[in-house]
């Protein structure tokens, strides 16, 4: 009696399908009969549309909020756990979720799981757990064409749970999903860089500086302390420089590897520099707990190490900084460990040194040393003393050399030794050397002018042969000051000449192009290849004082020098070149070099360094009386 409208039923259509269809029925009359009208009309296809319209807003909402959180949270922690949770809402049907990760050794392993809550149930024993699973479906994430993910959608109920649709749409959200996982190795990678050495995996400076900072702050709030080791591997260079980078790098791996296994685990070992690498050992109780394990590791690094078939021996130096007592600030700590380890290297390497007050005291000392330095080299307050050379038969000046003082307002006349070093390592030499050779040269022609002129050999530091111009540097000294060439002799200490012997050949042939002569200074010090020696274009040998002081014409209390002067003489004259004496204080060293046939010589017995107003007097003169031995 009542007129239905759209009501749902479902019907089997003949072709077996079932459908879903709007009925409704209405009383009429049909050819003057009363009829009942049913009007079914098929809306299966929309309603699978509309469902699947749904899925998809669905599946897009899910997407969205996992990429936004993701935006939002970075890759922390719960990335995984997130993606999962976003996987089952975006899957129809999907109830549980969880996912494997590939690892580094390739071993699929757990990462997130979500949804299993109460869907486990005891088996057997009741220890293991089987979980009620009517549908499973599995997704793999591939990521540049390798698998790197496993997720695996569950369904507790329908044993039919996941359709074609569903699939269709896991894949799609394992797709999208897998350009976030990317990005996040991506960052992760570039994290792990920014804060690790790439060569040995440890943690790099930056990193160190962050734990360092932690390590002194939770020592001042437990009153604990701890201690920081400073170690510069002492012989890395010599391994590199014979047997390659790779053999050198190779090396620092298992210095680093064996660093590591010599501390504890909850220790820093980090790798800050070249050959540097510093440990954080976070609780000591005393300075003698920081000295046992820098023995230790003094001990440990002496055993060889295998190399790509080379036995290698590595020692290092070690500087222990301890804090909060030596400091409360990372950075100054670290300078203060520093300090100490090139005390350690400066006193024999192979061997720890703690930090200590007078060290800074001696740092500081050596800093305002350098800032007055600075200062002296802009006012052009540095001078030259001249000491002569002589001619041992008969006492005739044959040149000067020119050696570097300055006046300092409180210590006097410094040496050389005292500044010539901190200007090379503060980088004051290409300026105070050209203002010095400029000085020299001057000095030359101003002797020239007076009618006395003379040789001026100058010392050209290991840093300014080094220089790409130094030629260049020569010859303008020479042009600005109107000198020629041959009234300079440039004197290079034996070792700086044989650093680097190939690009020295051709730079001291340069310099005799000018007309410049070159002598080899401290003779017998370094380490000269004969090969080389005689390729050099030098004119002279200056035999280094430490071989003539003791020969004081009884050649029985002095064999070895005696000897190794006698050869130096001879070796000179056979590579046609003349020898210099360094050094002659008494009349028994002059007879004794003498007899030997070297021709000239240097040192107080002639004459002390003096200064420009002292020495012309000799110049006009011409020549210093010998003493008689
Ligand atoms: P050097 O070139 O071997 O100079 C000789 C040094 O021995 C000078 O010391 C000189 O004063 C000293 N000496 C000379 N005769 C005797 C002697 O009979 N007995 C003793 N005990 N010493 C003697 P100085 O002037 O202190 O120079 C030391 C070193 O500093 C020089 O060694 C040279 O290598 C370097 N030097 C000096 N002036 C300059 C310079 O202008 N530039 C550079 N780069 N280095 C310089
Ligand atoms: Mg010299
Ligand atoms: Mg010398």
């Amino acid at each position: 009696g009542v007129a239905v409208r759209d009501r749902e039923v479902r019907m089997r259509h003949a072709d077996g399908s079932e459908r879903h269809c709007l009925a409704a029925a209405e009383r009429t009359r049909h050819l003057g009969r009363p009829v009942l009208l049913l009007t079914l009309l098929d809306v299966t296809e929309r309603l699978q549309r509309d469902a699947q319209l749904q899925q998809l807003a669905t599946f897009r909402e899910a997407l969205m909020s996992f990429v936004e959180q993701t935006l939002e949270e970075g890759f922390e922690g719960s990335f995984y756990q997130r993606l999962v949770e976003a996987a089952v809402r975006a899957t129809p049907g999907a109830e549980a979720g969880s996912l494997l990760l590939r690892d580094d050794d390739d071993a699929f392993r757990f990462a997130a799981a979500v949804g299993y809550e109460g869907h486990n149930q005891p088996v057997g024993d009741g220890q293991s757990l089987q979980r009620a699973i009517a549908a499973s479906l599995t997704v793999p994430i591939h990521l540049d064409g390798r698998r790197v993910a496993t997720l695996t959608l569950d369904a507790f109920r329908d044993a039919h749970a996941f359709d074609e649709g569903a699939r269709e749409l896991a894949n799609a959200f394992a797709a999208q999903a897998a350009t976030l996982v990317k990005r996040r190795s991506l960052e992760r990678g570039l994290e792990r860089l920014a804060y690790h050495d790439a060569l040995t995996g440890l943690p790099n400076r930056t990193l160190l500086r962050d734990r360092l900072g932690l390590a002194i702050a939770r020592a001042v709030r437990t009153g604990q302390s701890g201690a920081a080791l400073f170690l510069d591997i002492d012989n890395l260079k010599v391994t590199n420089d014979t047997l390659g980078h790779t053999v050198g790098d190779a090396l620092l791996r298992s210095v680093a590897q064996r660093l590591r296994s010599s501390v504890r685990a909850d220790d820093t070992v980090a790798r800050i520099g070249g050959d540097e690498f510093t440990i954080i050992l976070p609780e000591v109780r005393d300075a003698d707990a920081a000295a046992l394990v820098a023995e230790k590791l003094l001990a440990h690094l002496r055993a060889p190490f295998e190399v790509g078939g080379h036995e290698l021996h590595v020692s290092v130096s070690i500087g222990v900084a301890l804090f909060p007592d030596d400091a409360i600030d990372a950075d100054v700590l670290i300078q203060h460990g520093d300090t100490a380890m090139y005390q350690a290297k400066g006193q024999g390497k192979d061997r720890f040194r703690f930090f200590t007050r007078e060290m800074n005291r001696a740092l500081l000392e050596r800093a305002a040393l350098e800032a007055q330095l600075r200062k002296a080299l802009e006012r052009e307050e540095l001078t030259l003393h001249f000491q002569p050379r002589v001619s041992l038969l008969d006492g005739t000046i044959t040149s000067v050399e020119a050696l570097a003082r300055w006046p300092h307002p409180e210590r006097g006349w410094v040496p050389p030794s005292a500044f010539i070093l901190v200007a090379e390592d503060a980088g004051m030499i290409p300026a105070l050397g050209r203002q010095l050779l400029e000085a020299a040269c001057r000095q030359a022609r101003t002797w020239i002018d007076q009618g006395c002129g003379v040789i001026v050999a100058f010392n050209l530091s290991a840093k300014q042969l080094q220089e790409r111009d130094v030629v260049a540097q020569v010859g303008r000294a020479l042009a600005v000051t109107g000198l020629e060439g041959r009234w300079l002799e440039l004197e290079l200490t034996e070792s700086a000449v044989m650093r680097n012997v190939e690009e020295n050949v051709q730079k001291l042939s340069a310099l005799r192009q000018l007309g410049v002569q070159v002598s080899i200074d401290d003779f017998g010090t370094g380490y000269s290849s004969l090969n080389y020696l005689k390729r050099l274009p030098a004119s002279a040998l200056k035999i280094d004082r430490s071989f003539v002081v003791d020969l004081d014409g009884d050649p029985a209390s002095a064999p070895h020098d005696a000897g190794i002067v006698r050869a130096v003489v001879a070796l000179a004259h056979t590579l046609g070149m003349v020898a210099i004496a360094e050094g002659i204080e008494t009349p028994a060293q002059l007879a004794f070099l003498r007899a030997l046939g070297c021709e000239q010589g240097q040192g107080y017995l002639f004459g002390r360094p003096v200064g420009v107003a002292e020495i012309t007097p000799l110049l006009e003169r011409g020549r210093i009386d010998l003493p008689d031995a």
